[in-house]
């Protein structure tokens, strides 16, 4: 599966909006998830192959020829145009998929697998919390529009500064806490979290993005808030100074990591 870029829109200082559509793109189906992601297939410089590309022959030549997969969250899928949002972080000249993003224009492709997914609000929680920075804003976005009318959402974000801010949609009771990032934004999500005031009763969670970040905020809600492993979702998306090649290789061990902490 591929999509052809239609549109291209520049969100914030940091973010891209990519619209892909036909053709390409028939017989997509986005899933029931709120954090549903396609496996995007970015081409190396010179490839003397183009999209659409056989997968397995693709897989057969030599690593640096094959293409850089990166993920991305299925930021608005519409069924009756066939057109698929996504949402993507540019953070200066750095990353394979964040550089295409810049300077994606109308007619380019991307190869696409997937989609897949994990989380969606549970409708019978009393309070939902999400959690996350820039690359979980796509999700998080999807999250808040999805929860029940009057549902008790608590969102807190962590953002380069005011004009990365985006306006989110929900159609319950939602209360935002951006924090701009000072440097690194070290600490800064966690310190965040533990400062807000809880809604009574039952918080199903979502904490994805950053590697450390969201280990921080793991701990917090296991350890001292007590929330039960099936009430959270967590997922490290991205490690600062890793680029994703590099993350995946260690991310397993990472993981065995985390789970010890709590
Ligand atoms: C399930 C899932 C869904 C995701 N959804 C989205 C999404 O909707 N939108 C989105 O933008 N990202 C999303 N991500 C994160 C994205 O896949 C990674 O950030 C990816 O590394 C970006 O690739 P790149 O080629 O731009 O940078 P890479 O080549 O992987 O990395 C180059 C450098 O940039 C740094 N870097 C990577 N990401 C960021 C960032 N967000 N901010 C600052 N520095 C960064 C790396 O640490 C590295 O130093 C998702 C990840 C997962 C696992």
């Amino acid at each position: 599966m591929h999509g052809t870029v239609l549109r291209v829109e520049r969100l914030t200082p940091s973010m891209v909006r990519v619209v892909l559509g036909d053709p390409g793109l028939e017989g997509f189906s986005p899933g029931d998830w709120t954090d549903g992601y396609v496996n995007a297939q970015f081409l190396p410089a010179g490839a003397d192959y183009d999209v659409p590309f056989d997968d397995e022959h693709v897989r057969t030549l030599p690593r640096e020829q094959r293409p850089a997969a990166r993920r991305y969250t299925v930021r608005r899928w519409d069924q009756a145009r066939r057109e698929l949002v996504l949402d993507v972080v540019v953070h200066g000249d750095e990353g394979v998929a964040g550089r295409w993003a810049q300077t994606a224009a109308p007619g380019d492709r991307l190869q696409l697998r997937g989609p897949s997914g994990g989380y969606a609000p549970d409708p019978a929680a009393d309070w939902h919390l999400l959690v996350g920075d820039e690359s979980a804003l796509p999700a998080i976005a999807v999250a808040a529009e999805r929860v029940p009318a009057g549902a008790v959402v608590r969102v807190v974000l962590e953002v380069d500064g005011p004009d990365a801010e985006l306006p989110l949609a929900c159609p319950g009771q939602l209360e935002v806490t951006w924090v701009h990032r000072r440097g690194d934004g070290a600490g800064q999500l966690l310190a965040a979290v533990a400062s807000l005031v809880r809604p009574p009763g039952r918080v199903h969670a979502f904490v994805h993005g950053e590697a450390v970040a969201t280990r921080e905020v793991r701990a917090l809600l296991l350890g001292e808030w007590a929330v039960p492993r099936e009430d959270l979702s967590v997922s490290p998306y991205w490690r600062r100074t890793f680029t994703d090649e590099r993350w995946r290789e260690v991310k397993a061990q990472w993981l065995a990591e985390v789970e010890r902490d709590v």
